[in-house]
């Protein structure tokens, strides 16, 4: 059973982080930037600025390295830039793993399937 109060807020959220993608590809995959450039929310693109501000970090600009969404689910799981790839069919797969496949459900979030 899924949390709807979670979900609505999840969903809440995932509007508030919308903005304006970089329209840069990754290198490694060849996939779309998922980094966004511009928070369309005043309030959190102040938040990111400021943040980026402490971090010293650069802005992120045609020259800076593009990751696309194979590269951040690499990132979320600690794993090399490139353990991810997609197959001819789309699906989006762990290299070296085999059996660990995912897949894209109705809300468009890749999602882990077990074969056995
Ligand atoms: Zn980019
Ligand atoms: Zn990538």
């Amino acid at each position: 059973m899924p949390d709807m109060y979670s979900k609505k807020a999840a969903e809440a959220m995932k509007k508030r982080l919308r903005g304006k993608r970089c329209t840069h590809k990754c290198q490694i995959h060849g996939e779309q930037c998922t980094v966004i450039t511009r928070y369309k929310d005043k309030k959190i693109q102040a938040t990111v600025d400021a943040l980026r501000a402490i971090q010293g970090a650069p802005r992120h600009t045609a020259e800076s390295q593009h990751y696309c969404e194979l590269c951040s689910m690499a990132m979320r799981e600690n794993r090399p830039l490139d353990a991810f790839a997609r197959d001819s069919k789309g699906v989006v797969y762990l290299k070296n793993a085999g059996k660990s496949r995912f897949y894209e459900n109705d809300e468009g979030e890749l999602v882990m399937c077990e074969e056995e």
